[in-house]
């Protein structure tokens, strides 16, 4: 979906549009939780006619997407029947591709994570043995008498391009390059499959930013935020006005390769003394609170540049110690804010799995 200023992101009274209003309720639906919403609430928020959304409970209902929440107390008349997500409708698999690990969860739609493995991987083995490994995990994750699987999310290293499906110069791993890895998976699982970076997996991760309701002629929301992973590489997924940016060649967030240090020690990309090669030297040599320093710079760079509100932290070294990074980071961005307050820092709630999983969903409930 575009951002232009003109754009309508509420409800339109077109049959040609009813897959989107569809998702739209969905979409709400999803964000009330089990509370569920009523019809007139419904209306309202996404500018519909009170009919249109009756018909759309009609259909999404038959198809067993939604159900009766119950009902609540109404100034005078009847009770209003409240009616929720059914969660467990569908569900979807996320995998994250990690150049040493492999990780696959199976989720339902409202994200919760209903069966998971996870296992060593050798990125450098090269696309075969790494696509068999992928898919020994989904059949391990997948429940045939389950229901529908709307489709698999991969997570791989950068760079890639997410829309055509095909792997980039993997920074070590040159055997990937050109490799059409959405192509192969699908015709190897049979289902829909969606490629993307590990980094844009981890900002949408992070949670769906809330739309602006209601929707009908309302801008979208704004803001940036950002996702930072430091495991075995250092990257930025970014999320600008509620939207994970990509770039045109899918090249957007090569957060690791700043350049920090400009006489600093050669990076694997060739520059010197870039935030990765710095970062990751301060991890092999135990010094966390200097790695998350140097995160912070980068950081605080992206926060200038993008007037970033929120910075969140993932990737396995941030969870080894948590709390070193968001202190450590949190420090440098507010020695450095230009603009007050300085932007919130959190340790990502989900996995680059999950993530991937709810890129593969997004489409479902009308996002990008
Ligand atoms: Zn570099």
């Amino acid at each position: 979906m575009n951002r232009g200023s003109g754009e309508t992101r509420g409800g339109v009274n077109l049959p040609a549009l009813r897959g989107y209003n569809e998702a739209l309720v969905l979409d709400l639906l999803r964000a009330a939780g089990p509370a569920g919403r009523g019809r007139a609430e419904l209306a309202a928020r996404t500018g519909l006619t009170p009919q249109a959304v009756s018909k759309i409970m009609v259909r999404l209902a038959a198809e067993g997407l939604v159900a009766e929440a119950g009902r609540a107390a109404s100034t005078g008349g009847k009770p209003r029947t409240l009616l929720r997500l059914e969660a467990g409708a569908r569900h979807a698999v996320g995998v994250h591709l990690d150049r040493d690990e492999l990780r696959a969860v199976r989720v339902d739609l409202a994200g919760g994570v209903l069966a998971e493995c996870a296992g060593p991987l050798d990125f450098g083995a090269g696309p075969d043995a790494v696509v068999a490994a992928v898919v020994r995990a989904v059949g391990r994750v997948c429940d045939p008498a389950g229901p529908p699987l709307l489709g698999v999310g991969a997570a791989a290293p950068g760079p890639l391009d997410h829309r055509a499906g095909v792997m980039g110069r993997v920074t070590g791993f040159p055997s990937w390059e050109g490799f059409p890895l959405r192509e192969v998976l699908e015709g190897w699982l049979g289902l829909p499959v969606l490629l993307d970076k590990d980094t844009n997996a981890g900002a949408a991760g992070a949670g769906p930013a809330p739309r602006s309701w209601p929707a009908a002629g309302g801008a979208a929301e704004a803001g940036a935020s950002v996702y930072l992973h430091v495991a075995s590489g250092l990257g930025a997924g970014l999320r600008l006005d509620g939207e994970v940016y990509r770039g045109a060649r899918s090249a957007a967030g090569e957060f690791g390769h700043q350049v920090l240090q400009l006489d600093g020690p050669r990076c694997r990309c060739g520059a010197r003394g870039c935030a990765e090669v710095l970062c990751l030297a301060a991890v092999a040599r135990a010094d966390l609170p200097e790695a998350a320093r140097i995160v912070g710079e980068g950081a605080a760079n992206l926060v200038a540049l993008l007037d970033v509100e929120r910075v969140v932290l993932g990737g396995r070294v941030v969870a080894a110690a948590p709390e070193v990074f968001v202190s450590g980071v949190r420090a440098v961005l507010a020695a450095r804010a230009l603009t007050q307050p300085p932007p919130e820092v959190a340790v990502a709630a989900t996995g680059v799995a999950e993530g991937a999983a709810q890129l593969l969903l997004a489409p479902f409930f009308g996002r990008t």
